[in-house]
């Protein structure tokens, strides 16, 4: 790459490599001149060099989720907007305030997903699994967009990981999605907790408003703006607030679990039982909330464990859920109970990178493949595809002539053998095998170099061990 270019690609590089900072307001963004093309603000790449933490979440999580009996589902990135305006909520501020949401050519409304939850459920019912023997489970995996306060760990674009159990009331769901959250994040190597709540159902949770709403209306002067609107029409958020004044008036409210009925209080106590039985850590938070407005009975938060002096790490959930037994009637008329979790992958790679905690770091090819002169790079196609097909990984740079650099590359990679082949190799039948660490080299036919390497990391295994 010419110094020219490559200025540039650091250039360009240089705010992948930090998180995106607060901003006031847009003054930055206008100052940009109009021929730059950039990366829009709370967006990002991930280039090749950082998947390897994404790719190990997703096979941790796909792995786990298939042995609970989980199918994986997608769903469309795009959706009619009525669907989060329903299942999510009107006074939510995922709605309200976040949401990617345009007429499309046809004159629809339509809203990039700002969570999956609501499309499982949609798919659910459109594709009748009701139908299916229940519970039906699913776990997804995908981007959602959200246009927040870009900040550390939080994008406009994210991805979710997460699990559905749908058509079924039992507490062993509550539990299962619970637990499958702590062990997915256990495995990893995270030290995390659960905050579990009930929060009631139609049948009990209006009283419950009711006192709240008579709590905070003799606090109102006290409240923030945005409380103070929410206040009749969403106060369960209220206790959600993250302003200072709000929270001082949270201590004093009234609390759900005493308003619970009879059926959500022995729900609550068989979930809490089960995470009891599987030893599961968790705090009782009788304010927890979550920010959607269709959860009933069980709600949960995962939460980074994080040393005492900063407490602030302890605030950013990773991930959450709970039950939502009245989703499935407001999205399609048709009742399903469910319960489910979903995961957000950019903090938990940011968590990940503050408990230290590192993926397993993959191995690279053993073996690298160098040619010289035109004959050798179209015989050298060849044997790669051999190499392929008995899965063996091999290095190599056709797009190279240079012996040098490709013995550069080589060594950059630490391979135990390189194999030359040159134009007398090829005329010969024959190919050159340099043990790196050893430095021996000696002349193999090229029909039996793919079961002599093969032979060789297979003695050399041994040997190791
Ligand atoms: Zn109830
Ligand atoms: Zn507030």
């Amino acid at each position: 790459m010419p110094k020219k270019g490559n200025k540039r690609w650091q250039q360009s590089r240089q705010p992948m490599s930090q998180e995106p900072h607060d901003i006031a307001d847009d003054g930055e963004k206008k100052n940009r001149s109009k021929k730059d093309i950039q990366l829009l603000r709370g967006f990002k790449d991930i280039l090749p060099a950082d998947q390897g933490p994404v790719q190990y979440l997703q096979t941790k999580a796909t792995e786990l989720a298939k042995f609970y009996g989980f199918g994986k589902i997608d769903t469309p990135l795009l959706e009619m907007t009525s669907l989060f305006r329903r299942s999510v909520g009107d006074v939510t501020d995922i709605v309200e305030k976040e949401m990617y949401t345009f007429t499309d050519a046809g004159g629809d409304s339509v809203s990039l997903r700002p969570e999956i939850t609501a499309s499982v459920v949609r798919a659910y019912n459109e594709h009748g699994m009701l139908n299916l023997p229940q519970p039906v489970k699913v776990f997804y995996w995908g981007s959602c967009f959200r246009y927040d306060r870009p900040q550390t760990g939080r994008y406009r674009q994210f991805n979710q990981f997460g699990l559905e159990t749908i058509g079924e009331m039992n507490p062993a769901v509550d539990a299962e999605i619970i637990l499958l959250s702590y062990l997915f994040l256990k495995e990893i190597g995270l030290k995390v907790e659960m905050q579990v709540n009930s929060i009631g159902c139609p049948n009990c949770r209006p009283e419950y408003k009711k006192n709240l709403i008579a709590y905070y209306r003799r606090k109102k002067r006290n409240l923030c703006g945005d409380c103070q609107r929410r206040l009749l029409k969403n106060p369960l958020r209220l206790l959600d607030c993250k302003e200072e004044g709000c929270q001082e008036l949270k201590s004093e409210a009234p609390q759900i679990v005493d308003w619970l009925c009879e059926e959500c209080k022995n729900h609550f106590m068989r979930v809490l039982e089960y995470l009891d039985a599987l030893s599961i850590p968790y705090n009782l938070n009788s304010f927890l909330v979550r920010g959607l407005d269709y959860y009933t009975k069980t709600v949960f938060e995962i939460l980074p464990v994080a040393p005492d002096d900063q407490p602030e790490r302890r605030q950013s959930a990773l991930g959450g859920g709970g039950r939502y037994d009245g989703l499935s009637a407001v999205i399609s008329g048709k009742e399903a109970p469910g319960c489910g979790v979903s995961i957000g992958i950019e903090r938990l790679v940011i968590e990940m990178r503050k408990q230290s905690v590192e993926p397993p770091a993959k191995k690279g090819p053993q073996v690298f493949l160098a040619q010289i002169g035109e004959q050798a790079k179209q015989r050298g196609f060849q044997l790669l595809e051999e190499f392929r097909k008995e899965k063996m990984a091999v290095g190599q740079m056709f797009a190279k002539d240079s012996l040098k650099s490709q013995l550069e590359l080589a060594d950059k990679m630490g391979v135990k053998y390189v194999l030359i082949l040159g134009q007398k190799e090829v005329l010969e039948g024959t190919i050159l095998m340099r043990d790196m660490e050893g430095g021996v080299q000696e002349n193999v036919d090229l029909d039996r170099v793919v079961t002599e390497i093969k032979k060789k990391l297979k003695d050399g295994k041994i040997r190791s061990v």
